[in-house]
């Protein structure tokens, strides 16, 4: 793109996730006139977007899909009728490496960047194989001037590295980088990119580099007011992503802890956040207690906050952070403790149902769910079978996630695990029911007549207690136990 003639018609984004995915189509929706390709290196992921089963879920993404990539929004698409509205195309999705990268004006990187698994402090460096990667394809295939995004999640100063990258791969030629980090949440992800609190632009501060973040900024114009849009340097924008998610798990951790303090003398941390919520300047958001936020988000963010700190020589800014996540695991150890407990320690013989096994409501995605180490602890102590419903996580990702639970010498481990589609199946006879996330058929189904029948030896349900304990960001608690008011 030269800045004579800034004009973006091709966009690439690589990495089909639960990012880039719904992304790309937002993007689409709203510049009819750009053409939006999403690449990825997983030729069964991308064979999933270009089906009618799209291989993640999230409210409101197949109208968005069928729109964008069909060209055309039907009520009922089998038959081709009750047509909506019809446009152009503009969103595809393809594995062609070379041909996409290579036709784009601006290349929005959504690649994933877990953490590294080991490290020598609290924190962890991120890994960043799968984003090297991506730049590697960039240097090989962008034409000259096409402007570089980070959408991923990345450690500070990462601009600045492909910015080196680049130039040591592609001499002579310059290309812009951008750092746009995303702050969707999975299960609200197309209302979140529709009306976003924000969107943030990082930039070199040097004038191509604000060229680059109008050319950006214009995209988003199309839907976003312009007041909305925040450009920054490239550093403040790589941190306040980290920030912006450290400070919310912070506020789960906080919660958390005074919910322990709660159990144990009587207050009701329910009546306690809201409390505290309704002070304009703590406000109610995120102060839910439950077992502990989950996802592949948040864990990794502080730990890489944490890592930044460290290396820094921030001692006690390190410590600080690296609490939050250590008060999340001990959460989810005391949520199966009490279970524990309850069963005077031996959960031989026992079924234990678990409504929900994604990190919260309206996802499927399994990745890093608390329910994972409530199982871990459950099946730890005791044998124990383990019921599990979700209406969205498919078995392959939830016998991924669980595959390391249970002791290493118990081959029995997967088979005391079993998955069903049906919730009250995953019920009948259960001597505990643990609601994992909010999804909204979770009260429904506990308050089915058919439940009492499921739970066929429950003397009574408390189900006042379920509601109250709904949380916001996954995690319930002990719904209801066989033969027993509740915990
Ligand atoms: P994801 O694992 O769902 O998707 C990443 C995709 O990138 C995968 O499909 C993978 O095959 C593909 N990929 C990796 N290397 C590639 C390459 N060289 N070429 C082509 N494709 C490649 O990850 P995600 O959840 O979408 O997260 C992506 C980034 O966004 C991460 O940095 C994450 O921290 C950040 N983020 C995630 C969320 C969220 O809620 N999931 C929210 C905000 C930000």
């Amino acid at each position: 793109v030269s800045p004579e003639n800034p004009c973006i018609s091709r966009i690439c984004v690589i990495g089909a996730g639960y990012v880039g995915g719904p992304t790309a189509a937002v993007l689409a929706l709203h510049n009819p006139s750009v053409r939006v390709e999403v690449l990825d290196k997983d030729q069964g992921r991308i064979t999933r977007w270009n089906s009618g089963h799209l291989p993640i879920h999230e409210p409101g993404l197949n109208d968005i899909v069928r729109l964008t990539r069909d060209g055309a929004l039907t009520n009922d698409p089998a038959a081709g009728s009750n047509l909506i509205s019809r446009r152009d195309p503009n969103l595809f999705f393809t594995s062609d490496t070379a041909g996409s990268i290579g036709a784009a004006d601006m290349i929005l990187l959504a690649v994933n960047t877990p953490t590294k698994k080991s490290g020598v402090g609290a924190g962890r460096a991120t890994n960043m194989t799968a984003l090297d990667g991506a730049v590697k394809d960039v240097a090989l295939y962008a034409k000259a001037g096409a402007v570089i995004v980070e959408k991923s999640t990345v450690p500070c100063g990462t601009a600045q590295r492909i910015r080196q990258t680049l130039g040591s791969l592609r001499p002579g030629v310059s290309f812009e980088i951008l750092s746009n980090p995303e702050f969707l949440s999975e299960g609200t992800a197309i209302k979140d990119l529709l009306n976003p609190d924000r969107v943030i632009i990082g930039s070199a501060e040097s004038s191509s580099g604000q060229v680059a973040a109008d050319l950006l900024a214009n995209l988003y114009t199309a839907w976003i007011p312009r007041n909305q849009i925040l450009q920054i340097n490239a550093w403040s924008s790589e941190l306040s992503k980290l920030v912006a998610n450290a400070m919310l798990a912070q506020r789960i951790s906080s919660i958390n802890s005074i919910s322990a303090i709660c159990e144990a003398t009587g207050a009701n941390v329910n009546e306690v956040a809201k409390s505290i919520g309704l002070d304009a300047r703590i406000g109610p958001q995120f102060l839910k207690a439950g077992i502990g936020f989950g996802g592949s988000c948040f864990r990794k963010d502080i730990a890489s906050l944490t890592y930044l700190a460290e290396s820094l020589g921030l001692d006690e800014v390190a410590e600080y952070w690296s609490q939050v996540n250590s008060l999340n695991v001990s959460q989810r150890r005391r949520f199966a403790r009490r279970i524990l407990r309850r069963y005077n320690e031996n959960l031989a013989g026992k079924k234990i149902a678990m409504l929900g096994f994604a990190f919260k409501k309206n996802t499927g995605d399994a990745r890093e769910s608390p329910a994972v180490d409530v199982i871990k602890n459950l099946l730890d102590e005791q044998p124990a079978e383990i019921a599990i419903f979700d209406p969205y996580c498919n078995e392959e990702d939830i016998l991924r996630e669980i595959s390391n639970c249970g002791p290493a010498d118990d081959a029995s481990t997967p088979s005391r695990v079993k998955i069903y589609s049906d919730p009250y199946q995953a019920c009948a006879d259960a001597n505990a029911v643990l609601v994992i996330n909010d999804c909204d058929q979770f009260r429904n189904t506990m308050r089915e007549p058919r439940m009492d029948s499921a739970i066929a030896a429950a003397s009574k349900l408390d189900r006042t207690f379920s509601d109250e304990c709904i949380s916001e960001l996954g995690a319930l608690s002990l719904i209801s136990e066989r033969g027993s008011q509740s915990l």
